[in-house]
């Protein structure tokens, strides 16, 4: 990989990566790539007079911004092919809209209680703290939103988001996402993160983030020293290509690791960028590596510009059975698709389970042999009436927490429920028969 040595001044003084403030975070984000004479010079490219006003056109729908530090990891003896550059710079099949593209592919306006927050599952919520990200990844979900608005969000939202976390009780872990809340200023941080810590049910602090990968420097010494204070804070990160591992990202994880923040990684399954089964064991091992758990790959969803980054959903069953026993498990990351209309994240997976009988089943392994494991003649399965003092696993629960937890398939396999069917909404069949009668 050939580093871009020298950046062409954007301001005053050059943007070199021998620049004295090149480690300074927000002399980074203040240098930013954002127009596309800038881009073709830093990456000595001449496009045609067609390319650049599909480029300048795309940017003016969907904003452009690079960190010359990650700018400087694109080969620029082959850019268009790089992993790097098709992550960061405009292409114009963003303005590609499919007939099935969707404007908010999970329903995250419709699923939000109130402005910042985003409120899907029973026991925790997304709680968009930033509005603004180091790099605008071009795969972004939220792209409708990029480079819309103010940086921070407004006092008035902060505090309705907060009272909607203090008054359901039911949340025990807060996702902050946004945009990116590092790039919140470390006092801004540490006020949220100190009023959420006062909240006694909120049981675990989750930061989505993206500055490892795109502005390592941002993880400094005094950010490390705010985000330890408010343990259990578990931090997910979203490397989506082994080139993004570089001395710097990988300092930036060992911060962050060593003061004791679980790190997790979201990558996005990217046709051109990573739809390969080696490119994503090189990645997984080298996230393990980094002490970064793999926890989810997803499949690229419905947003609008995203059509020429999607594969196939098979592409990403290929991958995972390319990964499963052939390497550790630690390295393997639970494969989701985001269901359009808010269904939420739903794993995919390969088929292990071949067949069943009544007592035996048939199992298949990675290598393709086929195997069975016999199952308990005498299982004593006991039946669940709520009442958790008469079961012997002496685990107290309370009972109304319980039935008010149970829903959807997990409340049909119950013994206290109930229901035995869940029904569409709309059904003409059912419809038929209460007329009917
Ligand atoms: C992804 C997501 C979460 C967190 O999901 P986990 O599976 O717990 O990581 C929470 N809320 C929303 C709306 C999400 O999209």
């Amino acid at each position: 990989m050939t580093n871009v040595e020298t950046i062409p001044a954007s301001g005053p003084e050059p943007v070199q990566q021998n620049n004295a403030k090149w480690k300074d975070w927000k002399w980074q984000v203040g240098h930013s790539i954002t127009d596309i004479t800038t881009l073709e010079q830093t990456l000595g490219m001449n496009l045609s007079k067609s390319e650049r006003e599909d480029m300048i056109k795309t940017c003016d729908i969907f904003p452009m911004s690079i960190t010359p530090y990650y700018l400087s990891l694109i080969n620029t003896d082959d850019p268009l092919h790089d992993p790097i550059f098709r992550q960061a710079v405009p292409s114009p099949g963003e303005l590609i809209i499919e007939n099935y593209d969707l404007h908010d592919p999970l329903s995250e306006d419709a699923d939000s209680p109130c402005p910042l927050i985003t409120h899907r599952y029973p026991d925790r919520v997304l709680f968009l703290i930033s509005n603004t990200c180091a790099m605008y990844c071009r795969h972004c979900t939220r792209k409708r939103k990029v480079g819309q608005v103010l940086s921070a969000p407004l006092k008035e939202e902060l505090d309705e988001a907060f009272s909607y976390i203090e008054t359901h009780s039911e949340i025990r872990d807060v996702l902050l996402s946004g945009g990116d809340p590092l790039m919140l200023s470390d006092k801004e941080l540490d006020t949220i993160l100190r009023r959420l810590r006062k909240i006694p049910h909120v049981e675990i602090i989750r930061i989505g983030s993206r500055v490892p990968v795109v502005l390592p420097f941002r993880i400094t010494d005094n950010l490390v020293s705010i985000l330890k204070k408010y343990h259990p804070l578990w931090l997910n990160t979203h490397f989506n290509h082994p080139h993004e591992f570089t001395t710097e990202s990988c300092e930036a994880l060992a911060k962050l690791a060593d003061a004791g923040i679980p790190l997790g990684n979201q990558s996005v399954l990217l046709a051109g960028v990573n739809d390969c089964p080696e490119i994503m064991r090189k990645l997984v091992h080298e996230l393990v590596k980094n002490r970064v758990r793999p926890y989810y790959l997803f499949q690229c969803d419905l947003a609008e510009g995203l059509a020429h980054f999607r594969t196939p959903v098979g592409k990403g069953i290929e991958i995972i059975e390319s990964l499963i026993g052939h390497t550790s498990g630690l390295a393997v990351p639970t494969y989701v698709i985001d269901a359009p209309g808010g269904g939420g994240k739903i794993p995919v997976m390969p088929y292990y389970l071949v067949s069943w009988s009544s007592n035996k089943v048939v199992l298949r392994n990675y290598e393709g042999m086929f195997t069975t494991y016999q199952e308990p003649d005498n299982y004593q399965g006991i039946t669940c009436d709520l009442n958790c003092e008469k079961c012997r696993l002496q685990h107290i629960e309370d009972q109304e927490t319980m039935v008010k937890r149970a829903q959807g398939i997990e409340a049909l396999l119950s013994d206290y429920e109930n229901s035995i069917t869940i029904l569409p909404a709309v059904l003409n069949r059912i419809a038929r028969r209460q007329d009917g009668e």
